[in-house]
């Protein structure tokens, strides 16, 4: 969990953002070891950390805001794990000192696509059924044919079940903040495969200089005042495209 801007108890300092972290500490005289995931949750929250600390607003309600965004700006921290200047320098054996094997490093990479197929379709699913109960005038709608309909027009895999089904899915109808949203779960990631890809492109990689300008004028320091589609598009130039999730997920991509 990162927190921001909160005095500590005894009043005397101000913490602009702190990760809190439940990582399982090493035994007695034995290094604190985290694994794979908690080092990606590390990256994670730090993301969230500089994302605070970036803030330029006036008003701290400004700085969050907007379901899609929510998660975007700590999900793409994520990728810095896997670039060579950390995994030379920090992911190195306890012992030994060495780097982790650039093998290990893409078996991890290869694993991180598997089962993509079965996940995106569940999860689309139950998205595209949320968006459709709020577009769909509902004196027309009996749930149970209403659900079977139009997930025969989607296409839907009989092999393949919605995450959550109709019926027991309270996110559709437990408030204004959740109802027709579930599809924004997805669309951060669509962000951070894009932005992702921004780095990957770049001269300098993940750690170009421009773009990591552009980050923080536009993605981490603002967030909330500007209109998120608009300070997307001074970072990237144009619109995000879902293409760069479905290279993510290793769905066959042809542009
Ligand atoms: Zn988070």
């Amino acid at each position: 969990t990162t927190y921001r801007s909160h005095t500590t108890f005894d009043g005397k300092k101000t913490v602009l953002s702190s990760n809190n972290s439940n990582f399982v500490k090493g035994s007695e005289g034995e290094p604190t070891l985290i694994s794979w995931d908690d080092a990606e949750t590390y990256f994670h929250e730090f993301g969230h950390a500089l994302h605070f600390l970036s803030a330029t607003v006036a008003y701290p309600t400004s700085h969050s805001g907007v379901r899609d965004y929510t998660e975007f700006q700590s999900q793409l921290l994520e990728r810095w794990l896997t670039t060579d200047e950390v995994i030379n320098n920090y992911l190195v054996h306890y012992k030994t000192g060495e780097p982790i094997p650039a093998e290990l490093v893409a078996k991890i990479k290869k694993a991180a696509t598997f089962n993509e197929g079965f996940k995106t379709t569940e999860y689309m699913a139950s998205a595209i059924m949320d968006l459709l109960y709020h577009t769909t005038d509902p004196a027309t709608i009996e749930p149970q044919a209403f659900e079977k309909q139009q997930l025969n027009k989607l296409g839907m895999p009989e092999e393949v079940v919605m995450r959550h089904r109709s019926t027991q899915f309270g996110h559709v109808f437990s408030s204004e903040g959740y109802s027709s949203g579930y599809y924004g779960y997805m669309w951060a990631e669509v962000l951070t495969s894009d932005a992702a890809e921004a780095f990957a492109e770049a001269p300098g990689g993940f750690y170009d200089k421009e773009v990591s300008d552009k980050l923080v004028k536009y993605l981490f320091s603002i967030r909330n005042a500007m209109a998120p589609e608009e300070a997307y598009r001074l970072f990237r130039g144009r619109d995000a495209k879902v293409e760069a999730l479905m290279r993510d997920r290793g769905f066959p991509v042809t542009k």
